[in-house]
């Protein structure tokens, strides 16, 4: 039996300078290289690509790494550099504009994302059994999109942190590689999920990364931004109302991303949110609203609460549906309160007696229903654009910005002859019930 012919392995060349844990890195990033099926290059010539991994100690050392790159640049063409330099404000890309990217130290994935962006391994049947973007569970058109794990808060109903860890940002030019990868593969959707995606970055100071040669804060706002240029619809789940959560509403009045926030508030009384220890508890969530719908009027909020908490009383509770009357929040999802094992709160006075619990949950949700069907109502007559998810016996199941896939609604579309799951089309609303919306094609 003949084999297929292998294609020759892309080939990195590298320069590495500087102190011991300068070395350390290129040793681990020269590992990563050769995991990925790369050759490591003598010489400027036969390289694809040359990494130069640079010091900034000394004016000599400074004087020596920009050598280096100008000599790689001059031998080769195509240059990554990495480094103390890289961290040294914009030294490296003033004197030689022409690097393909730069990064600071120890920024393994940020070169290697570089590295994929200009030089892409070469798929080798033999041992590159996974695609591009990963293995996902989800449809081909929508994708969730991981930038952090774990939680800087210590809710005290939640028990997050001591499974998983304080915060842990992912490299910003990591997510937006994996972001561009979903893209190339076909996904029309991007949903941004972390435990608290407004915290992304602070673990890290907001960290310079790169994405496409460019320096690029590891921040929510220029996360947000740079997902807004991959031209697919961009939802941003898990999102807390702290003042900074501000900069992306006019992202979504222009268009870049969806305007929608899932933004998870657990309670309104300011009693009930010291207890829960929640995360921006102090500030005014209603006044908040009332500006992100003045700077965008189609935003969709969605929520979720918790009733029956700990020493929740009757007036609490009042003025949690007193808040959803003034907050005419789109979607909402509510709980009963149940101790977590290991959970502070199991220690906190007050408990609710289930049966009132259940009560307040349903007296909760029927309030809500209310809210959400008029909103929904609303929207008769309207024209948008929707994503379609499937085709079933009673039309096409599809969804519009205010709805997020498997939690919010859906769109049921009746007259449409031609289309599949991904594809964008055009519909009329034409009736709603509590949840969903039914159209005709336009
Ligand atoms: S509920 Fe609180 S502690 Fe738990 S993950 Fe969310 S913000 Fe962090």
């Amino acid at each position: 039996m003949t084999q297929p012919s292998k294609l020759p392995p892309s080939r990195v060349g590298f320069v590495s300078l500087g102190c011991p844990k300068a070395l350390v890195d290129s040793e681990q990033i020269l590992t990563q290289l050769r995991a990925e099926g790369y050759a490591i290059s003598p010489s400027y010539h036969d390289a694809d690509l040359v990494v130069v991994n640079t010091c900034g100690f000394i004016d000599a050392a400074v004087e020596e790494s920009l050598d280096a790159i100008g000599e790689a640049l001059a031998e080769n063409g195509k240059v990554i550099v990495t480094g103390c330099l890289g961290a040294k404000g914009n030294i490296v890309q003033e004197t030689h504009p022409k690097v393909l990217a730069v990064t600071g130290p120890h920024a393994l994935q940020e070169v290697m994302s570089a590295v994929h962006a200009h030089l892409p391994p070469a798929h080798d049947p033999y041992t590159s059994l996974i695609p591009p973007q990963g293995i996902k569970l989800t449809p081909k058109h929508y994708a969730y999109l991981k930038i952090s794990e774990g939680c800087n808060h210590r809710c005290s109903f939640c028990i997050i942190p001591s499974l998983r860890g304080d915060l842990l940002s992912r490299p910003i030019g990591e997510v937006m590689q994996e972001a561009e990868n979903l893209v190339k593969a076909g996904v029309k959707e991007l949903l941004v999920i972390s435990q608290d995606t407004s915290a992304y970055g602070v673990d890290v100071k907001y960290r310079t990364g790169f994405w496409g040669g460019k320096p690029l804060k590891t921040r929510f706002t220029e996360l947000a931004r740079a997902l807004g240029e991959l031209g697919v619809w961009v939802r941003l789940h898990y999102v807390y109302p702290y003042p900074h959560v501000d900069e992306v509403i006019p992202l979504m009045a222009e268009g870049k991303i969806l305007p929608y926030l899932d933004i998870p508030l657990q309670h309104a009384s300011p009693r009930i949110l010291k207890a829960m220890r929640r995360p921006a508890a102090t500030e005014n969530n209603l006044a908040r609203i009332q500006r992100w719908r003045e700077t965008c009027p189609d935003i969709t909020l969605r929520s979720t609460f918790i009733v029956g908490f700990p020493g929740e009383t009757a007036d609490d509770f009042e003025d949690l549906l007193a808040f959803l009357d003034v907050a005419q929040l789109d979607r909402v999802g509510a709980f009963a309160y149940s101790p977590v094992d290991g959970a502070a709160a199991n220690a906190l006075a007050g408990a609710v007696p289930e049966a009132l619990k259940q009560e307040r949950l349903e007296r909760f949700m029927q309030h809500q229903a209310r809210i959400s069907a008029a909103k929904l109502q609303q929207r008769i007559g309207h024209t948008l654009s929707v994503l379609v998810d499937e085709i079933s016996d009673e039309g096409i199941i599809a969804r519009s910005a205010a709805d997020a896939p498997e939690i919010d609604g859906i769109v049921l579309v009746k007259n449409v002859a031609h289309a599949k799951p991904g594809d964008f089309i055009k519909v009329e609303i034409t009736g709603a019930d509590e949840h969903d919306l039914y159209a005709r094609a336009v």
